[in-house]
């Protein structure tokens, strides 16, 4: 039994409770198998329990020809405890020899508790009051530190992220008298510059069979929407930004998807405080709905995955990004009916909400040959080492064909805006010409696997752009310290190579 049934559903085992579980599930099998990840802020230990049937995974943990890698991370919101109880069950179950058809196709990466400091400390955030859920493009915490360092690791063909959404909103419920009526949402990846096939498959084929694999199961689910705060608001859907984990993965060419289950209000009345077997019910079936799916369909999961991490295709002619993106009037759907249910009496009813989830992808950039870095060199080798993107320090000068970033506005973002934290809107224009790089200077080749990611944070257009992030404010009128250059081919054919860093002689 795990600690929470074994409790009778009346507390929240703890962190500690958690790993001596799985160490003990893992212990009696030889299809599991607990490994070390990381630490917390607060000195916690991040493990995964890792479930295949294949010996070679549990030695070398690298993508196997014929199965599927599947990394679920659960709770990286401290005060959104039923995913990782639904992992442990799930975890047990397989234990058990349950669910047979998984392990043939999948090898299962399970982080049942990403953020173990907020389950013990009963928060959202970590020891250090990091929300690690946006910090994917700043890598500020520990915590999403170790999940990047785990993504590389393991290499996974499909991400599953699994939240719990609250339903008690200030202004819809305490002034207006309404709860939103959902039971289970999911979302995927939806930045456009997510790999085209990648993004047909999982739009296309994955999130409406999910949907109506768990709908059948009884629990109704749809696709997520956004956080509902009051009648009259838009709606659109999950954010389009990479800095979450569900765009940050897919961007790396991962199949990705997050689920949104109902963490109940506090004040109903349930079978188990706070409806919490409930919640773990949801939880597991859409995990398990999940699994089922990627296991019968693995085969093109992997080779869409696979494909994606092999040669990035942009939606748009060529290799060429959407520097702007964010969410606008569906205007071939203008309105959309959503439930809610009045808090006083339980009447349930539709009400309208202005249709916002159309997705403009605004300006067209090339995906240039590299970009070089002239500003804070060393501090930007640390944090490209933190991506794990590959790139080289110069030891003397290069000349080099640019074509220099000019600010020429810049607009603080209203707050209207949906979709995406961009803080400020960049007016530049560019000018390409010869330019000569300095010794430490530091080029950033495209031609990776994470070229793409690598340019929606490097490039100042960027909506996702890292100096968007605090403790990065480099936007200011004037020709920009990061700019896509062509170095010539030799230069960066020697980066494909050996570690992260690799550094090039002249
Ligand atoms: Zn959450």
């Amino acid at each position: 039994m795990t600690p929470l049934k074994k409790a009778n559903y009346l507390s929240l085992p703890d962190s500690r409770d958690i790993d001596h579980y799985l160490f003990t599930l893992a212990e009696h099998s030889d299809r599991a198998r607990m490994v070390h990840i990381g630490t917390s802020a607060g000195g916690r230990p991040v493990h995964a329990l890792l479930m295949s049937s294949s010996p070679a995974f549990m030695r070398h943990y690298r993508p196997e020809p014929g199965k599927a890698t599947v990394l679920v991370l659960a709770a990286q919101h401290g005060n959104e405890p039923a995913g990782a109880e639904a992992v442990q069950q799930l975890a047990q179950e397989l234990t058990l020899g349950r669910h047979e058809a998984l392990l043939k196709r999948l090898n299962l990466v399970l982080v049942a508790m990403a953020n173990p400091d907020g389950r013990d400390l009963s928060r959202r955030h970590n020891a250090n009051d990091e929300n690690t859920n946006i910090d994917y493009v700043a890598l500020n915490a520990g915590e999403t530190r170790l999940l990047v360092n785990t993504l590389q690791r393991f290499d996974p063909d499909l991400v599953y992220d699994a939240h719990e959404s609250g339903i008690w909103k200030r202004v819809l419920t305490r002034e207006q008298g309404w709860l939103t009526d959902v039971e289970v949402q999911f979302e995927v990846g939806n930045n456009p510059n997510i790999d085209a096939r990648l993004q047909d498959y999982t739009a296309g084929f994955l999130l409406p069979a999910l949907i109506s694999k768990v709908s059948e199961a009884g629990v109704r689910a749809e696709a997520y929407r956004g956080e509902i705060t009051q009648l009259g608001q838009r709606v659109a859907r999950g954010g389009l930004g990479i800095t979450n984990l569900r765009n940050y993965a897919a961007m790396q060419g991962r199949v990705s998807v997050l689920v949104e289950s109902r963490l109940d209000n506090k004040s109903g009345s349930y079978a188990t405080p706070r409806n919490i077997a409930e919640r773990v019910r949801k939880q597991h079936l859409a995990l398990l709905s999940l699994l089922q799916l990627a296991a019968t369909d693995s085969r093109r999961l992997m080779a869409v995955s696979r494909q994606a991490r092999a040669q990035w295709q942009s939606a748009g002619a060529d290799r060429s990004l959407s520097m702007d993106v964010h969410f606008a009037r569906n205007h071939a759907e203008p309105e959309v009916r959503l439930p809610l249910v009045r808090l006083s009496s339980g009447e349930r009813r539709y009400h309208e909400f202005v249709n916002y989830n159309a997705i403009v992808a605004g300006e067209q950039v090339l995906l240039p040959p590299a970009y070089a870095i002239t500003r804070e060199r060393e501090r930007m080798a640390r944090w490209l080492e933190r991506h794990h993107i590959r790139f080289m320090t110069l030891r003397a000068p290069q000349d080099v064909r640019a074509e220099r970033i000019l600010i020429e506005a810049l607009q603080p973002q209203p707050r209207i805006k949906p979709g995406v934290r961009e803080k400020w809107r960049v007016q530049a224009r560019t000018e390409a010409g010869e330019l000569r790089l300095g010794p430490g200077d530091i080029l950033v080749p495209m031609d990776q696997p994470l070229g793409p990611l690598a340019a929606m944070m490097l490039d100042p257009r960027s909506a996702n752009a890292l100096y968007q992030e605090a403790g990065w404010r480099w936007l200011k009128p004037g020709p920009f310290p990061v700019f896509p250059v062509n170095p010539g081919k030799a230069r960066y054919s020697t980066s494909q190579d050996s570690g992260d860093l690799v550094t090039a002689a002249p």
